[in-house]
């Protein structure tokens, strides 16, 4: 009898629990290949970040090390997609390759052009679910229409069926004789960052899983704006695949707690926005709102860079960035409120502060960060308007910082700073700067743009734009 291989084109699921594609390659074929290639136009490309490279890295090396102990290891190639897997499909004589559906237009154009060269190879294509906690391309409104708005469509994605979590497959065996290929070494793809804020590949991923499911998540409903915890930090797991969303949902589920279910809620905000995505391409890169699209963004480098580095006088805001900068990771609460200031405080374009998110964020994909990025920039599917979403640095600082532990931990500076004075170091008297160690314009900046003037400019920007429509 003929032995019937299987591709799985693996992406960004790097896992072998609860892996559908993999699980169903694995009981319908005699042998599985598990593939990974290595595509320039997203290892250089417009978000190219050497974290998050260095991340992948680790996640593939722990990979290779899971699919080898079940008897067979990662296959790793180089190129293009559309030339590599239909190639190795008919080098192979592969019956079937199989991978996860993914939403953004790069990977839905790359997944396509696979699928017809495969078909018209008489090679069967399977797309498979993985990625999310649900089919997110099913909901629609009672108009027949996507959603747009976050709570509908959690009600109605509640309701869809969800597959069952399925186990690691047992065993896996490689066809015989098939050169597997090799793994960049480490730095040529960059160093992973010291202080990441996790480990990278599955084994800590699961670990990590289990830690947060065994107690923290209980809390998460009170705590999850805590800056220095409070929620789960699973992001770059869940961006990875290193778990599965459908797995991480139903053991919380499971758990059957206030906070777990105040967390199951939020993981499906990861759902809503690659519903968006899929159903509103162009939200890659333009405003979800036509008339937001004239906004006038100022072009302001100095302004960019003291921002991305930290410097702008604003604690919140420059211990978020640092943090960015130290562990790959920024807590939610820190994401808006300098997502706020990029745009309504500095009047800078949102796709600057993407760009960024997209060069150090170890979780940074497009779905998650350009609609985020449109939330807080008020210009994507969030339906409150404008002015809610002017956040206040030094309010946020005391409301969510209010004994100043993130702050301090992030910005050294000011360590010593009196906590009555942290969120606004700049009101010290020169004695209080002598005693803090802490001079404001010598050791620590003076705030780069006054907020309550800055407010009012965004407010009239936004205001003529969406008179204009
Ligand atoms: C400007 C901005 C950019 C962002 N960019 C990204 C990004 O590129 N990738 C990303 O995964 N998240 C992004 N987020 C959303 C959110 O900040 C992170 O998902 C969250 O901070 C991750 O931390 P956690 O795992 O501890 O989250 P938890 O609070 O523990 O939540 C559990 C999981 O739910 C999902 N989730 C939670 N909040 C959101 C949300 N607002 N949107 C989508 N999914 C969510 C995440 O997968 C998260 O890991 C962004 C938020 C903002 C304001």
């Amino acid at each position: 009898m003929m032995t019937s291989i299987a591709i799985v084109w693996l992406r960004r699921d790097l896992r072998v629990h609860d892996h559908p594609a993999l699980a169903r390659a694995a009981r319908e074929h005699d042998r599985v290949v598990p593939l990974f290639v290595l595509d320039q136009r997203l290892l250089d490309g417009r978000f190219a970040s050497a974290p998050r490279n260095a991340f992948l890295r680790g996640c593939l090396a722990a990979l290779d090390g899971e699919l080898t102990a079940r008897g067979a290891g990662l296959v790793v190639r180089e190129g293009a997609p559309e030339d590599v897997v239909p190639e190795l499909a008919a080098q192979l004589g592969a019956a079937e390759v199989l991978w996860a559906s993914d939403v953004s237009p790069f990977a839905r154009g790359r997944d396509r052009q696979v699928r017809t060269l495969l078909e018209a190879a008489g090679v069967a294509a399977t797309s498979c679910p993985g990625t999310y906690c649900a089919d997110i391309g099913r909901p629609r409104t009672k108009t027949g229409k996507p959603y747009t708005v976050f709570t509908p469509f959690w009600k109605a994605q509640r309701e869809l069926p969800r597959r069952a979590v399925e186990d690691a497959p047992a065993a896996l065996r490689l066809p015989d004789g098939l050169d597997r290929g090799a793994l960049p070494d480490g730095p040529a793809l960059g160093d992973l960052l010291t202080e990441a804020i996790c480990a990278p590949g599955e084994p800590a991923a699961r670990a990590a899983l289990g830690a947060w499911i065994d107690g923290p998540v209980d809390a998460y409903g009170d705590r999850h704006d805590d800056l220095t915890g409070g929620s789960s930090a699973l992001s770059p797991h869940l961006r990875w695949g290193t778990i599965s969303a459908r797995e991480v949902e139903q053991r919380a589920m499971d758990r059957g707690s206030e906070g777990a279910a105040a967390f199951v809620r939020q993981l499906a905000w990861r759902d809503f926005y690659a519903h968006v995505l899929l159903l509103h391409p162009e939200v890659a890169r333009l405003e979800f709102q036509p008339r937001f699209r004239a906004l006038e963004w100022d072009d302001d480098p100095e302004l960019l860079a003291a921002w991305q580095e930290g410097r702008t006088g604003y604690p919140l805001v420059d211990a978020g960035m640092r943090q960015l900068a130290a562990t790959g990771w920024m807590h939610n609460r820190a994401r808006m409120v300098v997502g706020s200031f990029l745009t309504k405080d500095l009047h800078l374009d949102w796709r600057a502060g993407e760009l960024w998110f997209e060069r150090l964020l170890l979780d940074a994909e497009p779905a998650q960060n350009a609609g985020n990025w449109q939330w807080i920039a008020s210009t994507g599917v969030d339906p409150a308007p404008y002015f809610r979403r002017i956040f206040n640095p030094v309010l946020q600082q005391q409301k969510f910082d209010p004994d100043g532990a993130y702050v301090r931990r992030w910005v050294p500076e000011l360590a010593e700073v009196p906590l009555a004075r942290l969120a606004e170091p700049w009101r010290m008297t020169p004695e209080e700067q002598q005693a803090a160690g802490c001079v404001i314009g010598e050791h620590y900046p003076a705030p780069i743009i006054d907020h309550a003037h800055e407010r009012h400019v965004a407010m009239d920007r936004y205001r003529a734009a969406a008179q204009s429509d």
